[in-house]
Parts: structure tokens; sequence; C-alpha cells
């Protein structure tokens, strides 16, 4: 969620920092040098004069503040042995101080420990061992760390809510017990958890208590902190970005295993990336995904996609549909514990834009009545209570919950509080800076159109700028709403110990 993921311009702020102009995602290079978090990805820096050719680079998949993941390289940069050497170094003392087995081993280590001797270091994320507790002694920690806690890692960590990589927002009980009776009320018995990990909890802790419940997930994340409380079977440490896994071939081979629909045990995945990711990348790396469960399949779901939940806000769902056209927008409005702002609409505070994008045949997926949802039996879907059906557009056309309004002009439903402008000969706010101007173009210097519009800009980059500008637009959004807890930078590989960050007031 948030502001995270790709690297955007952000991320590519080495001494040889491109200028202003715009970047696109070229996507993964087979001979992509890698980072701590794996192979990163090749933009290419188109000048302000938008011709094409512009030079490309290397930078961090998963990090877009320079403070996290610093990584980049000009691809026609001539990279000397001792960098080389120097760089894998470098990559090597940036992962994890313990290895997954390692974490599991100590996790069983841990639960024999007496209750007393449950230590959990907050400053390190890490849990203790007796003959640990001297190193950390001056660090904070939690003490009788119950079996109750240990089950549910998502309340004892900290979320990640550095806004430009991790940016951990967590599902509050409400969402979270709707997606899972959704998913069982489907008949789905295996859910690929990737970046879902409240989810993921909740299913591993109803599937130990309580007998009759056949769920089973497989979480996938950056968030290495979770490897201390999972086995190899229950958590893969995977790059969303780049479609890496870190655990090489063998935690491959977990996720394919599990996509395996044994004894017709359907499949699913949810998945709810950081909203600053670049949609682009994102898309590739389900794709791979997807691929991989139509492999597992020898005949069964030949012309058939592997089913997908894609959690995102709705303003991109132009977006998601340029790569996946089988896929709609549920109007659920999914929220979050952590964020002040996603969260349900109910109470008079501001409605989260957050929604369920799916391949699953719409009249599918039941939302609940009691929280306002109905059936449009023209429409075949469950709409939000204020969505009214429009008899012109003959659809349910509100995006945001509230009452849209027609304009036969545009010949589309709008925002309530947008009016149509004559002028920019489209709907839009009342106060907006109107595009009718004299000057002309920045980029050709035609009139008629802005440099937003300009026809001899590619469509790779006007799409990726389309990004950006919803990214900033996000962050802003997101910035307004979150809590003031410091955030907890590095964490995902945490090694050193933590300085105290200065809360900044947002
Ligand atoms: N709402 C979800 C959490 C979503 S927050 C829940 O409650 O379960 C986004 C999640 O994506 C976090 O868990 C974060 O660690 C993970 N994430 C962020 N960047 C990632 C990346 N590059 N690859 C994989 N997971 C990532
Ligand atoms: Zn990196
Ligand atoms: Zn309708
Ligand atoms: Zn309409
Ligand atoms: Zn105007």
């Amino acid at each position: 969620m948030a502001a995270g993921g790709a690297a955007g311009p952000a991320a590519v702020c080495g001494p040889e920092r491109p200028g202003a102009g715009g970047l696109a995602l070229l996507g993964l290079a087979p001979s992509a040098p890698s980072c701590p978090h794996g192979p990163a990805l090749l933009f290419v820096k188109t000048g302000q004069g938008g011709g094409g050719g512009g030079r490309r680079f290397y930078a961090c998949s998963a990090c877009r503040d320079r403070k996290d993941c610093n990584f980049f390289q000009w691809e026609d940069e001539k990279v000397s042995e001792t960098r080389l050497a120097a760089r894998e170094e470098y990559n090597r003392n940036h992962q994890p101080p313990f290895t997954h087995r390692q974490n599991v081993e100590r996790y069983k280590s841990f639960v024999l420990l007496p209750l007393s001797e449950r230590r959990f270091c907050q400053e390190c994320q890490q849990l203790l061992l007796p003959a640990e507790w001297e190193k950390h002694s001056n660090h904070q920690f939690l003490c009788d760390i119950s079996t109750a806690q240990l089950k549910s890692p998502s309340q004892l960590l900290y979320p990640l809510e550095n806004k430009k990589t991790n940016a951990q927002y967590l599902f509050t009980d409400r969402s979270c017990q709707f997606l899972l009776d959704l998913i069982i009320d489907l008949g789905f018995r295996r859910v690929l958890s990737v970046g879902t990990p409240r989810l993921h909890e909740m299913i591993q802790s109803k599937a130990s208590q309580e007998e009759d419940f056949r769920v089973r997930s497989l979480l996938l994340d950056i968030d290495f902190r979770y490897s201390q409380f999972y086995t190899e079977d229950e958590f893969c440490h995977y790059n969303m970005f780049n479609h890496y896994f870190f655990g090489g071939e063998a935690a491959c081979e977990t996720c394919r295993k599990f996509l395996y629909q044994d004894k017709g045990e359907r499949v699913i995945m949810v998945t709810d990336p950081p909203f600053g990711g670049l949609v682009e990348a994102l898309a590739s790396s389900f794709k791979k995904l997807m691929a991989m469960w139509k492999e597992t399949e020898k005949e069964g779901h030949k012309n058939q996609e592997m089913p997908m939940f894609w959690i995102f806000p709705y303003f991109f769902e132009s977006r998601i549909l340029e790569f996946f056209p089988s896929f709609n927008m549920m109007d659920y409005q999914v929220d979050y514990d952590n964020h002040a702002l996603y969260k349900h609409g109910k109470t008079g505070r501001r409605q989260s834009p957050v929604r369920i994008f799916t391949n699953l045949t719409p009249s599918m997926i039941v939302l609940p009545v009691e929280e306002g949802y109905r059936f449009c039996a023209v429409c075949q879907r469950y709409v939000s209570s204020g969505n009214q059906h429009c008899e012109i557009c003959n659809s349910c056309t509100s995006k945001d919950g509230r009452r849209w309004k027609h304009c036969v002009l545009c010949k589309k439903c709008v925002k309530p509080s947008w009016f149509h402008c004559n002028n920019c000969n489209c709907c839009t706010l009342q106060n907006h800076a109107c595009e009718k101007t004299d000057a002309g173009c920045f980029v050709c210097g035609k009139a008629g159109h802005k440099r937003s519009s300009c026809p001899s800009l590619s469509r790779t980059r006007t799409a990726c700028q389309a990004d950006e500008k919803q990214r900033q637009k996000t962050v802003k959004r997101v910035k307004m709403g979150i809590c003031k807890r410091s955030a907890m930078k590095r964490a995902i590989f945490s090694r050193k110990k933590l300085k105290n960050n200065k809360k900044k007031k947002m």
C-alpha cells in the first residue's frame, strides 16, 4: 500500500541522477545487475524534447527512496571488477542477520522457553534467546511473549510505515474477516498471500485453532521479519516488483508446489501492494505467478486465469485494466487499522479509496448488505449504497461510493463536485487551472494542447507519467493520513540498531 515499490524518479538519485524529464520503465532485463533487493529494473530517461533514445539505467526495483537503497547504474556503464566485487560484498552484507532456516530453528527453541524467558526486542524486531539478552540489554523489549502473540506477528511487529518502501498498512479486522469469508464462500482452499501478512495470519491462526478449518495460506512478502514466525512452507521472502525469490530455487519451488491444486483444492491469489508501486512492474510479476499456476496443471484450466484479488485504489482502475483486461473493480471499500484516512466511511470520516480488482465473475462477489451494499440486477454486481444506476450509461457508475451525476456533454457520469468547463471541454473541479491558455504546449510549442497530452510523447512515457502523477497524489493523501509513529526504516533487513528517527510532523 501507499507510496512504495518500484523505483521511480525518486529512487534514482545517485550522483549522476538524470535531471527532470520523463522516465519510463523498460522492465526486467535478462542481464540486469543486482542490488540487495534482487535484479534491478531498467528505466529510460526521456529528455525534455520527448524524443526516444534516452539514456537507459538500472535502479532498485523495491525502493523509491535512495536512503533505503541507492542502487544506480547506467546501462552502458563499464563497471570495473573491483566495483563488481564491492557490490557483491555489499549485497551479501545487506542480507538479513539470520537465514530463514536459522529463524525457524530459533523459533522452535523460543516456544520451548517458559513465558518469563520469552523476550522480543523492539529495536531489532527480533525474538531473543536468553543467551542474546546481554547484547540487547539497552534496547527496549517486550516480555512474556504469549503463544497468542506469536500467532499474530503483525501485531507484535511495528508496521513499516516508511511511505517510500514498505508502506505497511494492515487490514482492519472487519476487512480481513470479510476477505476470508468471501474466499471460503467462493470455495477456495488455498490462498497465495502476496503482501498480505494479516490475511495470512488470520488463516494460519484459524487453521491451528479450528479443527474443521481447511484453508491454507502461503505468504510472499519482502518483510523478512516474518520469517521468524513462519516455516519455509508458510512464508517466502519475495519481491513483487521483480518477481524475485530471495530464497532461490527452493523457495520458488515451494510456491510452485503450493499453487498445484491438490485434490481439487482451489487456489486464489490475494495481493495488496504498496500503492506507489509501478503498476506495470507489479502486473509483470503477477503474470509470472499466474503462469506458474497454469504450468502446474496438465489439462485442467487451459483457458483460465488463476483467480486473483488485487487490492488497490480505485483511481488505478484504468491502469490495472490495461494489463488485466479480464479484471473488474468491486465497490467494497477495504480499510486499514494504521491509516487514519483509509477507514470505513460510516462515522463521517473519509471513505477508503481502496477496492478489490478481480477476474472472478462480479456477481459472485457478494458484498455485505448490512454495510449498505446492494445488488444491481442490471449490472449483475453488488454496489455501494450511494452508487445509483445511471440510465444513460446503463451502469452503476460511481467509483468512490458517492452518487455521481451524468454529464450529457461528456457523455458519461462524473463526480458530484465537478462541473462542465466549456474551455476545457470536459468536466472538472470548478476552481481548476483552465487548460485553455494562449501559450502553446511546453514540449512541442504547438497550441491546442498541454504538455501532458502532447502527441509527440510516446505512449509509455505518458502512461508512466500518469502513474507518477497518481503516485504523488496518493503520497500526499497518505502523508496526511498516516499515524505519526516514526517510520521504521530499513527493517526489511534489520541489522544495525535503529536510530531514533526524529518524528516528522506531518
Ligand atoms: N493490508 C495488508 C498489508 C498490505 S501493506 C495486510 O493487512 O495483510 C503492503 C505489504 O506489501 C506489506 O506487507 C509490505 O511488507 C509488502 N511489500 C512492500 N514492498 C514489497 C515488495 N517489493 N515485494 C513484496 N512485498 C512487499
Ligand atoms: Zn535495492
Ligand atoms: Zn447498475
Ligand atoms: Zn451516466
Ligand atoms: Zn477549464
